[in-house]
């Protein structure tokens, strides 16, 4: 498998540390508000990575953090007079709602700040005492000058750097760049005791000691959206490895922008969609497939008319996984090893396609069109003829493929059985002679958009 490395900026053949297994940590949200797409392009991105290493056999060690101490936090909490844990708390209850309507599974852990001070507390201490870090007036900073490796993630020189930086009066500071590590305490904010006098942290330092905690000094994958290149992740380098002394993350993992209109959706332009603004005209699995037809780092441009035309891919695919499970009822022919081994033969070639386009720096776009394809041949290749065992083939391997994704999820167990029960009582009604409940029942299957088609085999239905 190869991914591409921001670090080196090539492509890698990915080695973990531990054979077999993956320790993955991506910068969560800051929880003051509801997410936006934009977001949610970067968490569902981990996501489905982290399906597509479990699918080709890792192991993976999950950790996603929220950012639930910080001033816009404060300041919501200050426009709104409740205390700030009622704000981070309540957008981390929407945060889980929301990604589960966007089938974003939870991570392994999701540790907060809040949760974590005495660690953090730990961290910056160890680095005062290894000269990386020093206090003035109740303020902890981090010594650039004493990192030398500072900027190799974003190839920028402390000195082109220095020229760049926002002019700021702060004497305190050795180097415009130190940043800060723990903050004194200003009054009415939330604080904590440390040594330095009452305090809390600054942003990043909290990803440097929760990775550290909850996965080790050195890990596999570190990720999160291209803005945080720098100086998130730059930081957060300067911080681990002058603690540890050991690379931080081997592969590092960065997302292109969701934009709109080629600018990037953000809270401040003001361009951004939440996830509930988006399901009040689209399934949000259709958001999944739209997010998953470019490649991860590419910026993607965010509209309308690419998520109906998204719509209505997504609608072939589930066409086909219909057809395919109504085939599976009705066959009559319940094994013929022969057709087996000729479907196996035939459609196997696409999973390992899936896996070639997938494993080459995890390439979304191409495995939708591997998908495709897969889905064509099954199409002109299946019929009520074919045995259950070919069937079941056929659906496995698109069930497989699809659900590295998230996507085909709705099934059987959800809005098919809801569909089935309204066509099972609209039978019975006919059969009753009670065509005014019959006719009823379908015009409300109609409006959810699913048509009845009378077969030899039995009903029929799909989506329109
Ligand atoms: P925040 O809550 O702003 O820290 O953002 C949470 C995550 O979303 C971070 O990994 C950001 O890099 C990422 N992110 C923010 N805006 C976008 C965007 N327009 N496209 C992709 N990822 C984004
Ligand atoms: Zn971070």
């Amino acid at each position: 498998m190869k991914l591409y490395n921001t670090l080196t900026r090539k492509k890698e053949v990915f080695k973990p540390i531990e054979d077999g297994k993956i320790k993955m940590y991506a910068c969560g949200p800051t929880v003051y508000n509801y997410f936006h797409i934009g977001n949610a392009r970067t968490f569902m991105v981990f996501d489905a990575m982290r399906n597509y290493f479990e699918y080709r056999g890792y192991e993976v060690h999950f950790i996603q953090n929220f950012t639930d101490i910080d001033d816009k936090i404060i300041n919501k909490a200050n426009e709104e007079n409740v205390p700030s844990k009622e704000i981070s708390e309540k957008y981390i209850r929407e945060y889980f709602r929301d990604a589960e309507s966007l089938g974003i599974r939870k991570a392994n852990l999701h540790p907060k700040v809040t949760e974590n001070i005495k660690e953090i507390i730990q961290f910056i201490e160890e680095l005062i005492r290894k000269g990386y870090a020093y206090e003035v007036g109740g303020n902890v900073y981090y010594n650039v000058d004493a990192f030398k490796d500072y900027g190799k993630l974003s190839k920028q020189s402390l000195k082109d750097l220095q020229v760049g930086a926002r002019v700021e009066i702060n004497e305190d500071k050795k180097n415009v760049l130190d940043f800060v590590l723990w903050k004194a305490a200003k009054p009415e904010e939330p604080s904590w005791e440390s040594p330095w006098g009452l305090g809390r942290p600054g942003w990043h330092i909290e990803c440097s000691a929760m990775a550290q905690k909850y996965l080790g000094e050195t890990i596999d994958i570190h990720g999160g959206g291209g803005d945080l290149v720098f100086p998130h992740h730059e930081n957060e380098i300067a911080q681990s490895e002058g603690c540890s002394g050991k690379p931080f993350a081997n592969y590092w993992i960065h997302v292109g922008y969701l934009n709109v209109e080629n600018k990037k959706m953000s809270k401040s332009l003001d361009n951004f969609f939440t996830p509930r603004e988006i399901a009040e005209e689209f399934d949000l699995e259709i958001l999944r497939f739209f997010m998953f037809s470019a490649h991860y780092r590419n910026p993607l441009n965010f509209s309308r008319d690419l998520m109906v035309s998204s719509q209505n891919a997504l609608e072939r695919l589930y066409n086909a996984k219909n057809n395919l499970e109504h085939l599976m009822k009705n066959t009559t022919e319940v094994s013929n090893p022969e057709e087996v081994e000729g479907f196996k033969e035939r459609l196997s070639p696409y999973k390992d396609k899936f896996i070639e386009v997938m494993d080459d720096d995890f390439n979304t776009a191409d495995g939708i069109a591997v998908i495709f394809d897969l889905v064509r041949d099954i199409n002109s290749n299946v019929s009520i003829a074919t045995s259950k065992d070919g069937l079941e083939y056929a659906y496995k391997i698109l069930i497989d493929l699809t659900g590295v994704l998230g996507l085909l999820n709705k099934g059987e167990d959800t809005l098919d059985k809801e569909i089935e029960v309204l066509i099972e009582r609209r039978q019975q009604a006919r059969k009753e002679k009670n065509y005014a409940l019959s006719d009823e029942i379908r015009d409300t299957l109609k409006n959810m958009g699913i048509v009845l088609e009378d077969t030899p085999q039995g009903i029929k239905w799909k989506r329109v």
